[in-house]
């Protein structure tokens, strides 16, 4: 190798090495020194964005409260929202009921988190829809095909509709001022007033109840039904109460006190320890 060649070497190898180190170290001159990095990696030659470039929080970022553009500490600083946790309804998605699922529903005391608007209980249009939550639902779907069972059996003509009221309305128990919440107020309660047949006939509470003449005194047992009306539709009230207790934790009729002389009032409320006591007046 001639001395010329030598130096062409050299010049080449320079400039190789300057084109490897890239255009920073380029213009310091000398032959960059490597610096060993701790995690040396394809990706950690590039120094991570300011906070401020970076994207935005990942959704399950999101879900733990930066997505409003609060840090963690200052989201945690405000009072937490309550969980509201939506569920389906099997009743809703068999077919037992008609109806839609309805938003949340939080209005102070009251609220049910998947109520849902009913607009029939199977074959038994709602003349009015209701809204309930999903056990409800289930438990009035249930009550309607034995009520539609038991109009076929005893009055010659299917159950076509009942008038019920709106069930859920955020109040307390008799719509009293101070007291305990009614099961209303919960979407966990329906008032009936009357049961429509196919024929046309029309068969009321207030109307067709067996009433007793007066209400019992305090530890009075009621009349027997001896004493009562002894009428088809009286009977199918009767027989469509004693279903009800069969159904739900709590029906009031109008034996039970005069606020329920209209109407059948069914809920789904706990009573007793275990929530298996009933109630059936
Ligand atoms: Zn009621």
């Amino acid at each position: 190798m001639t001395v010329g060649d030598a130096m062409k070497r050299i010049v080449l190898l320079v400039a190789l090495a300057a084109c490897l180190a890239g255009p920073a170290a380029a213009q310091k001159g000398p032959l960059p020194v490597p610096t060993p990095r701790p995690d040396d990696g394809p990706q950690s030659a590039a120094p991570a964005p300011p906070a401020s470039e970076r994207p935005a929080a990942a959704p399950s970022t999101a879900e733990e409260g930066e997505a409003d553009g609060k840090k963690p500490e200052e989201a945690s600083a405000q009072p937490s929202e309550p969980v509201v946790r939506r569920m389906s309804c099997s009743a809703l998605l068999e077919g037992r009921v008609s109806g839609k699922v309805v938003e949340p529903i939080r209005e102070g005391q009251c609220g049910e988190d998947s109520p849902l608007r009913l607009s029939a209980l199977g074959p038994v249009r709602l003349l009015h829809e209701a809204v309930t939550n999903c056990a409800m639902a289930e438990a009035l779907a249930q009550f309607a095909l034995k009520a539609d069972e038991l109009a076929r059996k005893d009055l010659g003509a299917s159950l076509a509709a009942i008038d019920a009221g709106p069930g859920y309305q955020c109040r307390r128990r008799n719509r009293a001022a101070t007291g305990k919440m009614s099961e209303h107020a919960f979407a966990d309660a329906l008032d009936v007033v009357s049961f429509h047949l196919s024929d046309g006939r029309r068969i009321a509470v207030d109307a067709d109840w067996p009433h007793l003449k007066a209400a019992p005194a305090e530890g009075e047992k009621p009349a027997p039904p001896a004493e009562r009306a002894d009428t088809p539709q009286a009977r199918y009230l009767t027989g469509l109460h004693a279903i009800a207790c069969k159904q739900f934790t709590t029906v009031l009729g109008p034996d039970a006190n005069p606020a329920h002389r209209s109407h059948f009032h069914f809920d789904l409320g706990c009573h007793g320890r275990n929530c298996t006591y009933l109630i059936c007046e």
